[in-house]
C-alpha cells in the first residue's frame, strides 16, 4: 500500500561560477573520483566529489579564471587540460544540439 502522492523532489545544484540553481540534468557535472581522477560525468551517476556548471561557455570561462572548479572539488592542483576539453567539448555538443530552439514539441 502506498501513502502519500507526493512527486519526488526533483534535484537541484548550483552552478560554480554564477551561482545558478538548475535541475542538476541541466548542468554538468564534474566528478573527482575517489581516487583522485577528474572527469566530466555525463550520467550523473559517477562516484565522488561533484561540481555543477551551467553548460555554457562564459561559466566554463568563470569557473576556469577563478579556479571554483578545483574549489568545488577540493582539487590541490589545477584542473587538468584534458578535462577542460571535455567540458568545452560537452558544452559545444549541447550547443549545437539545440540551434535556437527546441528539436520538436
Ligand atoms: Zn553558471
Amino acid at each position: 500500500m502506498v501513502t502519500g502522492g507526493r512527486a519526488r523532489r526533483r534535484p537541484i545544484r548550483s552552478c560554480v561560477a554564477c551561482g545558478r540553481t538548475a535541475d542538476k540534468r541541466d548542468l554538468i557535472r564534474v566528478v573527482r573520483s575517489p581516487d583522485g581522477v577528474v572527469s566530466v560525468d555525463a550520467t550523473g551517476k559517477k562516484s565522488g566529489r561533484g561540481a555543477y556548471l551551467c553548460p555554457v561557455a562564459a561559466c566554463l570561462d568563470t569557473a576556469l579564471k577563478s579556479r571554483r572548479l578545483e574549489r568545488g572539488l577540493s582539487l590541490p592542483t589545477p584542473l587538468p587540460e584534458q578535462v577542460v576539453a571535455s567540458l568545452r567539448a560537452a558544452m559545444a555538443d549541447l550547443t549545437a544540439g539545440a540551434p535556437g530552439g527546441a528539436p520538436h514539441g
